[in-house]
């Protein structure tokens, strides 16, 4: 130890902290068989760093949730590579994933909370199970539950209760409690806050802002410009299933050049000092009907 440098720590997974948590590389997804064979995503490349936040946003069925899913091992891809914490998982099988899960290194929230929670879990039980799969001991994982709530403004009476028995917005702040009590690397949102009312949603965009001290990495997918605007770095923009435009959030909606960007920061005008007007709008939306 002649230099003085800090000694260089590795996580247990050995993945190499500095290097990217995620990287997808010509990624092409297809649906179907045969005839009905559709392709979702085409050549989608997308690199996250670590604690970096990422807005995915595109219209519906542009393929948004099909990317969630493969980086979750939920679809298979065709082609191309996906890294997640320095492992190729695009051809994983089950028992590699469930590997990949125990150790925590990705996780995830989804637009209904009742499917990242299970129904008959407690929402301690929700909150202890990724650590004690984690291998921490039930009481540490316990106290470790309870310390979080404040972070995600919850009261600690509500650690008996069901999901069933929370109001959506309570549901949606225990399914981030969960994705986040284990300190992942990366975490995927697909749409966490659409189907939530608006003071909820502005409520957890404040929380994911908060979060993101954590150095925790998010990819926050929405089809709505303004909430992922306020808590990323950068935004992807899928369009039918292509990435079509990629750049800071300040320079995506102050200069967006891509026909379809501009149209969505069309449509969200609080983003914008000088809205699109509607005629630019209209011929907009001519040229992408082509
Ligand atoms: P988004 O999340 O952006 O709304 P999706 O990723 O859900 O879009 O869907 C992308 C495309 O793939 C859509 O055309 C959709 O109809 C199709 N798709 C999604 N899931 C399936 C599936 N399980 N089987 C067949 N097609 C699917
Ligand atoms: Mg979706």
């Amino acid at each position: 130890m002649t230099t003085g440098e800090p000694p260089r720590t590795t996580p247990a997974d050995g993945a190499d902290p500095a290097g990217p948590v995620l990287e997808i590389t010509g990624l092409d997804v297809h649906y179907g068989l045969r005839r009905r064979r559709r392709q979702a995503l085409r050549g989608v490349s997308l690199t996250v760093a670590p604690g970096e936040a990422v807005g995915l946003i595109g219209e519906t069925g542009s393929g948004k949730s099909t990317l969630a899913r493969a980086v979750l091992g939920l679809v298979r891809a065709s082609a191309g590579s996906v890294v997640v914490g320095g492992e190729d998982v695009a051809r994983h099988g089950p028992r590699q994933w469930r590997a990949l899960r125990r150790r925590g290194v990705v996780q995830y929230v989804f637009q209904d909370p009742l499917r990242s929670l299970d129904p008959d879990l407690t929402v301690e039980e929700s909150l202890t199970e990724p650590l004690l799969m984690q291998g921490v001991p039930r009481e540490e994982a316990a106290d470790r539950a309870r310390a979080f709530l404040p972070r995600v403004r919850l009261h600690e009476e509500l650690l008996g209760r069901l999901p069933g028995e929370l109001s959506g917005g309570q549901r949606q702040r225990v399914s981030v409690a969960r994705a986040l009590v284990t300190g992942p690397r990366l975490v995927i949102l697909d749409e966490p806050v659409s189907a939530l009312d608006a003071a909820n949603r502005v409520q957890v965009l404040e929380i994911l802002k908060e979060l993101r001290s954590s150095g925790v990495a998010l990819v926050f997918i929405s089809h709505d410009l303004g909430s992922v605007a306020g808590v990323c770095d950068r935004l992807a923009v899928l369009y039918q299933g292509e990435l079509v435009e990629v750049g800071t959030t300040h320079d995506v909606v102050n200069h967006p050049r891509h026909p379809y960007t501009r149209l969505l920061v069309g449509s969200a005008p609080t983003l914008r000092s000088a809205p699109a007007d509607r005629a630019e709008r209209e011929a907009l939306r001519a040229l992408l009907r082509t």
